[in-house]
């Protein structure tokens, strides 16, 4: 299994920061082994009645990483190329990005590996009303708590919150986080992680001491982290210039009308089209010179062929793993772009989620500006461990947020013992 997982590019990238992150640590090898492999690889087959009559199989995943600082949690992702390893390293990264925000969840991640924008709303509600039932076995409100992530959304969390609470016999809110307001989802979720990007991008900037009002950004990505990256940036006075998702890219020198975009993406499907600004070339788009650089799509676009390129100041990674180690070592030897890495700048979402079940659990409910204001003082206060860690070892944000993240986990484990 450990040979299988490592085949798997997006696993043997995640296992290689792991591994670089532990020799700085000096982990032992007992602790070492027991924080890197996952502690559950749950697979599943999933057979769907399909509109035309037809049925299909489909695999889920689902990777439990560990469960010794809580419930493990995480998103569930619907995409054609979701395999076991890519989701097992996306829990690691989970773990590390809980274990960082200092919330009391393990990581974990599921996925399943379908076509969302093929399939009918039918068949999405048929694929997660099964999967959930084929999970019942491994997930609870105190074991596992899912999340949206890439080709899922709140109907999609609603369906799985109908399915298990009809099957528990009683409304289970804190099964799931991402719901539906009124079904007990929590004010601020929608937008917490792009919030939370935007955030810390503009902590950033006050840091190198450039004027947040008027600096300048670009978005890759227009989906959930994206468009609330988007909109946020703007919010602060940021001339957001180019956007992208996958119809292609569009600039504007003065700053995009990002609602006005919004609007047409969801008319015409993209951004491909918006008279409110320009083609670019979406590869061309992501070397502008800018202030702050946000990929919010998908991972390994920062690569070693664009990494010498980019001109930014600030690199926010909103997506999950958007840099490959080749890019990354790049990136440190020029030591001119200010990195904030994926498990902090995104930890806005499972902050807001934690919210969510914590809301959950007292059946409780806090106001959008109260979820907001707790997400950025936690926000603040994980940037400034980030930074204060990094300073006081001479390592870069990754490799501290990292460190951090790890050293709480190894601890835990060595306090506990063998099991979790
Ligand atoms: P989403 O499905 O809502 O949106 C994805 C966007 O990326 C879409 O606009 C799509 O068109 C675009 N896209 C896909 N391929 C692209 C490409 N090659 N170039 C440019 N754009 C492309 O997904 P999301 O929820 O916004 O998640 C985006 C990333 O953020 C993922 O890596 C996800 O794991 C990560 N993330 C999401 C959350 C969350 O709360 N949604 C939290 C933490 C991390």
């Amino acid at each position: 299994m450990r040979a299988e997982l490592l085949k798997n590019p997006v696993f043997a990238m995640a296992a290689e920061q792991f591994d670089q992150v532990a020799d700085f640590l000096e982990l032992d090898d007992d602790i070492r082994e027991r924080c890197k492999w996952p502690k559950r690889l749950i697979t599943v087959t999933v057979p769907v009645r399909h509109d035309d009559g037809s049925t299909r199989v489909y695999f889920g995943h689902r990777v439990q990483h560990h469960l010794s600082r809580g419930p493990v949690k995480g998103g569930l992702r619907y995409h054609p190329d979701v395999d076991l390893g890519e989701v097992a390293a996306l829990a690691m990264w989970m773990n590390w990005k809980c274990a960082l925000m200092d919330l009391p969840f393990g990581g974990g991640k599921g996925g399943i590996n379908c076509d969302p924008r093929t399939l009918s709303v039918g068949e999405k509600e048929r694929i997660t009303r099964r999967f959930t039932m084929e999970m019942i076995p491994f997930i609870g409100e105190e074991i596992d708590v899912m999340a949206p992530d890439m080709g899922t959304d709140e109907q999609t969390m609603a369906w799985f919150l109908d399915t298990y609470s009809t099957h528990a016999g009683k409304m289970v809110p804190g099964i799931i986080t991402g719901k539906p307001i009124n079904l007990q989802g929590s004010e601020g979720r929608i937008r917490a992680t792009g919030h939370g990007v935007a955030f810390l991008a503009s902590r950033a900037l006050n840091k190198l001491a450039v004027p947040v009002r008027d600096a300048s950004a670009v978005v890759q990505g227009f989906g959930n982290v994206g468009l609330h990256t988007a909109l946020t940036l703007s919010s602060y006075g940021v001339e957001v210039r180019g956007i992208s998702d996958v119809t292609g890219a569009v600039w504007n020198d003065k700053g995009i009308d990002v609602q006005a975009l919004s609007r047409h993406a969801d008319t015409t499907g993209g951004v491909v089209g918006f008279d409110g600004a320009d083609a670019i070339d979406p590869e061309e788009m992501l070397c502008q010179p800018c202030d702050i650089l946000a990929p919010a799509a998908c991972g390994m676009v920062i690569t070693c062929d664009n990494a010498s390129k980019l001109r930014c100041k600030v690199l926010a990674e909103g997506a999950n793993g958007p840099t490959t180690p080749e890019a990354d070592a790049i990136l440190a030897e020029r030591g001119d772009i200010f990195i904030i890495p994926d498990i902090l700048a995104n930890a806005g979402g499972v902050t807001v989620s934690y919210f969510e079940w914590v809301q959950n659990l007292q059946r409780y409910r806090w106001t959008e500006r109260e979820v907001l204001t707790r997400l950025e003082t936690m926000l603040e206060a994980a940037f400034t461990r980030v930074l204060q860690f990094a300073e006081r070892h001479g390592l870069g944000q990754r490799v501290a947020a990292q460190a951090l993240a790890i050293q709480t986990v190894a601890e835990v484990k060595s306090q506990r013992g063998m099991f979790p």
